[in-house]
Order: C-alpha cells, then structure tokens, then sequence
C-alpha cells in the first residue's frame, strides 16, 4: 500500500469539512487552537512514517493519556485492577456521574474520566504524587522515542480551575473507598496528564506497542504482554469513544483512543498506528474530521480488525 497516496486522498476528502465541529471550550488553552488545523501520521510496525498535514504540530493529549496510564497501572497492579474497575462501554458521557451512584463507585471502564482517575490513584499510590506526574511523562517519552512530549503547566493549571466534575468524581469513588489516595492528589496527577502534548507524529510512534503484541518494534522494548496489549485493544475498541464507541468501531473498525484535544490514535494489530488532530468536535467529544479521515483511511486501507 502506497501510505503517501492514501494520507493524500484521505486529506482531499476532509478538506471541504475541515474546520467543523466545536473546539472545546471549557478552558482558554484549548478554546484559542485554529479550528482549521488538521494533521495525520502513520507509522508503521517497520518503522516506517508517513504524514499529511500539521502532523508535526504538538497538541494536547487530554484523554488519549488514558492508555498511557492504564498501561503503567496494569503494569503496576496487574489483573487486580479490575476488582477497581469494570471494563464494559458505559453509553455516558466521559464525565457522567450517574453509574457511579448505582454501581458503587466502580467506573464502567478505564478510558472515562471515572475509570481514568482509578489508573492515576493506582500510579499515585506506588510513585507519590509529584513522582507520579514524573513518571507518565517519562513512560511518554520513552514510548515516544525522541518525539518531543511535554506537559502544558498552562493547561495543567486550568483544568484544576475548571475541574469540579472531575473533583467529584474522585471524591464521589473515594468516598465508596475505591479511590485510595487524596483525591486532590489524584486530581493534580490527572490534570497534569491530561496536559499532555504530541504531535500526530509523536503520538503514532509511542502508541506502536499496541500494534505490535507489545513489544516497540523499534526499539524491540516489551512495554506490556502480549496479552494484555490485545485486551488494552479490546477496551479501546468498546470503550475508546465514549458514548460514541459503537459508532467508531462501526465507521472505522481499529481500535482507538480520542481526547477533547481533538486528537485521535488507531490501531492496526499487526500493521500500524495511525495518529489524526483535528480540534473540532462532534457533541460526544470526538473529533469530528478526525473521525471522517480515519473512516476514509480504513476504507481506502482496508484495514479493520474485522
Ligand atoms: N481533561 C478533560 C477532562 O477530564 C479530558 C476529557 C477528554 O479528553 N474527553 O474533562
């Protein structure tokens, strides 16, 4: 498959879309990014790259971390995170507090706010809290192998502004006992993870692990199991877009991860990671012209893991 000629017409189709969907708004740093902006990167399990717009610009990561931590919080904890937290689309919102109540203070799954903030307690409670923020940022980097990866302080500091669903989540879960830390010191760890910045370049590179049976094909490092990278796979495939899972999994079929920063990661198992920024959002959080070129990427592919 010729990846340039295929990056091109998936680039051509979206074009007349581009600038669509409504860039998140509930903080200043992420309101003031170029709605116009869209980027695309794919890189493959031989390390070869390919990209179509502004894949080098950085962007903000927001929820797509939450693979990264799961990752470092299985790694941690292993299977006794799921005594912590279900692994079943939720059909909510990312920040919904409704199951909660009803389900005891265990979040459907890991890839909602909820169930995210259960990954950070577990990182919280074998690094500290400053040593936790440390730690996802340097797992970053080394996923990213060379890539820039940095955490946005500007970012950070307003999400914990803005934060108060998030605050009471954790408080909500702490108070059934499944959040094991302060949950102000979770928060800070979340916030800061959140905050998060890749490229689509970056972003493609750090997350071949997962398209690879876990092991970085490049650098032949074993990040997770090969297992547990299919399961990782599972979650991001029925839980990877919110209340919009079903939709993805349908229209793309991969695997993958999306954050209101309007970026999105896919997983071809076998073949490549592919990484779309575009910062306009369909109503459930997802990049709405992110969405559309990696439908178009799959069709012209004929990649999906079906
Ligand atoms: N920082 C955002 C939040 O917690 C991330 C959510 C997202 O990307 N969906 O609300």
């Amino acid at each position: 498959l010729d990846y340039n000629e295929i990056l091109w017409e998936v680039a051509q189709t979206v074009e007349p879309q581009r600038g669509s969907g409504k860039v998140a708004n509930y903080i200043p740093a992420l309101a003031e990014v170029d709605p116009m902006n869209f980027g695309m990167a794919v890189v493959t399990r031989a390390g070869d790259r390919f990209t179509t717009g502004r894949a080098d610009r950085p962007f903000s990561l927001q929820s797509v971390t939450k693979v990264i931590s799961l990752t470092m919080a299985l790694e941690s904890i292993g299977e006794s995170f799921w005594k912590r937290s279900g692994r079943e689309p939720s059909g909510d919102p990312f920040n919904s507090l409704v199951q909660l109540e009803h389900e005891n203070g265990i979040p459907r799954n890991p890839l909602i706010n909820a169930g995210a903030l259960i990954s950070t307690d577990v990182l919280v409670s074998r690094y500290g809290r400053d040593g936790a923020v440390e730690a996802i940022l340097q797992f970053a980097q080394e996923l990213a192998d060379g890539e820039p990866v940095r955490i946005d302080p500007r970012v950070a500091a307003s999400e914990r502004e803005t934060g108060f669903r998030n605050a009471a989540v954790a408080n909500f879960m702490r108070s059934f006992g499944n959040l094991h830390n302060p949950p102000d010191d979770v928060l800070h760890v979340y916030f800061h993870q959140c905050a998060l910045e890749m490229s689509c370049q970056g972003l493609a590179r750090a997350m071949l692990y997962l398209a690879n049976g876990g092991v970085d094909p490049i650098t032949g490092r074993r990040i997770v199991s090969e297992r547990r990278a299919r399961r990782i796979n599972a979650i991001m495939l029925t839980c990877g877009h919110y209340d919009a899972s079903g939709d993805f999994a349908f229209h793309v079929g991969l695997p993958g991860k999306s954050g209101v920063g309007g970026g999105i990661v896919a997983i071809a198992p076998g073949q490549l990671s592919v990484a779309v920024w575009s910062p306009g959002l369909s109503p459930q959080g997802n990049s709405l012209v992110g969405t559309m070129a990696l439908e178009k990427f799959a069709s012209l592919t004929g990649l999906s893991v079906f």
